[in-house]
C-alpha cells in the first residue's frame, strides 16, 4: 500500500517504518525537520532511490492544519498511520506542550484526511494503555483491563502533574478520534494501537544517550549505576516490545477485520526489579548494579496477584501478534544502547 506514518524520527515509528518498508509497502513519513528527514534518508538509501520512501516536513502537530499538505501524494494514500505526539515529561504547559498536540494532532490529522485525502481507506492511531488505565482504582487486583475500558480522566485532573497530563493527553485524542469517526463518517475505518510500557532496541537516530526515549530511560539508568542505593517503583506493571507494537501497527492497516477496534497489545507483567535482574545476568560487567538487597523496584506484597491483569486476546487473533520475552527485549535495548555509546 502507499502509506503515510507520522513521526518517523521518533522510536516507534522508526520500527514501524522498519516493517512497512520490510513488508513491501511505500511510505511518506513526516518528520519535523529537514536535518531528521536526512537522517532516515541516510538509513535508507535503497529505499529512497527505488521510490518507496519519501518525507514531508511537519513541524508541528498542534497546529489544526499541520497535515492539509502532507496527506496529499501522487499516487494517492490508501492508509495513514499516525504515531506522532508527545511522551515526554519536561512540561510546563500541560495544554500547550501534551494536550494539544496530542488531540490537535489527531482530529487534525483526519480532518485533512478527509478533506485532501478520500483514497484512505484505514488509519491506525498509536494510542496508549494510558487510555485505557483507571487511576483512580490504583492496583485494582482482581481486574483485567482489556480494551472495554476506558481511562475516565477529566480535564481537571490532567493538570495536576505531567503525568497526569500525558494519560488525559492520550485518552482525549483517542476519544477525539472516535468522535470524529462518528460524526463526520468518513470514507476511512480507524484502528488504534493501545501499548503499554514500551521496551526494546532503538533504531532511530540519538544524537546522545541523554535523549533517550522516555520508556527505555529506566533500562539505560539502570545499565549506568543510577539504581545503585534503590530501585524505584515500577509505576506501571504492564509492558510490551517495540517490534511487537510494530508489527501491530501495520497488522492493524493491512487486516480487513482491525476495522474501527481498539487493540490493547501487551506482553505482560514485568517489575524494575526483574530489568535489573536481566541485565545483571547478561551484563555483569556493568558497574554499580543494585544486588538482591539493594530495596525497591518489586511487585507489591503479593506479587503479581496484587496488581491488575490484563486481557490481550484480541492482539492474538485479530492481528497475529506473538510477544517477544522481557528478557529478549531488554538484552536487545541494551545491545542497541551500547552501539550508540554506553
Ligand atoms: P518518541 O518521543 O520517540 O516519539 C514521539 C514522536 O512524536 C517523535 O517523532 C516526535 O518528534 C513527535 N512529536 C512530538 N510532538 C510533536 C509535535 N508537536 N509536532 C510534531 N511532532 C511531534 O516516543 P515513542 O516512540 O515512544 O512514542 C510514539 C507514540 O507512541 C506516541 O503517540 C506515544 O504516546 C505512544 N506510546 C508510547 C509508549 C511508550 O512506552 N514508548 C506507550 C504507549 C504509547 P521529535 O522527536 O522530532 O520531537
Amino acid at each position: 500500500l502507499k502509506v503515510l506514518l507520522t513521526g518517523g524520527s521518533g522510536f516507534i515509528a522508526a520500527h514501524t517504518l522498519a516493517v512497512l518498508l520490510n513488508y513491501g509497502h511505500s511510505v511518506v513519513t513526516t518528520v519535523r525537520t529537514q536535518e531528521k528527514a536526512d537522517k532516515i534518508r541516510a538509513a535508507y538509501k535503497d529505499y529512497v532511490e527505488k521510490g518507496r520512501l519519501g518525507f514531508a516536513i511537519v513541524p508541528d502537530i498542534a497546529k489544526p492544519d499541520a497535515f492539509d499538505e502532507a496527506v496529499k501524494s501522487d499516487p494517492p494514500f490508501e492508509a495513514v498511520l499516525h504515531t506522532a505526539s508527545p511522551f515526554h515529561f519536561n512540561v510546563t504547559d500541560v495544554q500547550k506542550d501534551l494536550l494539544d498536540p496530542a488531540v490537535i494532532g489527531t482530529t487534525g490529522i483526519l480532518k485533512s484526511i478527509k478533506k485532501n485525502a478520500p483514497s484512505v481507506k484505514r488509519v491506525v492511531i498509536t494510542s496508549s494503555f494510558a487510555a485505557i488505565v483507571d487511576g483512580n482504582r490504583g492496583l485494582w487486583p482482581g481486574h483485567a483491563y482489556s480494551e472495554e475500558d476506558w481511562n475516565p480522566i477529566t480535564h481537571e485532573q490532567a493538570q495536576e502533574n505531567a503525568m497526569c497530563g500525558y494519560r488525559a493527553s492520550k485518552t482525549f485524542a483517542e476519544k477525539a478520534a472516535w468522535d470524529f469517526l462518528a460524526k463526520e463518517k468518513p470514507n476511512f475505518t480507524i484502528a488504534t494501537i493501545n501499548p503499554p510500557m514500551v521496551f526494546g532496541p532503538i533504531i532511530h537516530s540519538l544524537d546522545s544517550l541523554e535523549n533517550m526515549n522516555t520508556s527505555n530511560q529506566r533500562i539505560l539508568s539502570t545499565c549506568q549505576g543510577k539504581f545503585k542505593d534503590e530501585i524505584p517503583p515500577s509505576g506501571v506493571y504492564l509492558w510490551v516490545d517495540v517490534r511487537d507494537v510494530a508489527e501491530a501497527h501495520v497488522a492493524a492497516m493491512e487486516k480487513e477485520d482491525a476495522a474501527n477496534k481498539r487493540f490493547f497489545t501487551t506482553a505482560g507483567h514485568f517489575s524494575n526489579r526483574e530489568i535489573v535482574d536481566i541485565v545483571r545476568k547478561h551484563f555483569p560487567q556493568f558497574k554499580d548494579l543494585p544486588t538482591d538487597s539493594t530495596p525497591g523496584g518489586d511487585y507489591p506484597e503479593g506479587g503479581k496477584d496484587a496488581v491488575y491483569s490484563y486481557n490481550n486476546r484480541r492482539s492474538i487473533d485479530v492481528l497475529g501478534l506473538r510477544y517477544r520475552t522481557l528478557e529478549e527485549s531488554i538484552v536487545d535495548a541494551v545491545k542497541s544502547f551500547q552501539a550508540v555509546g554506553l
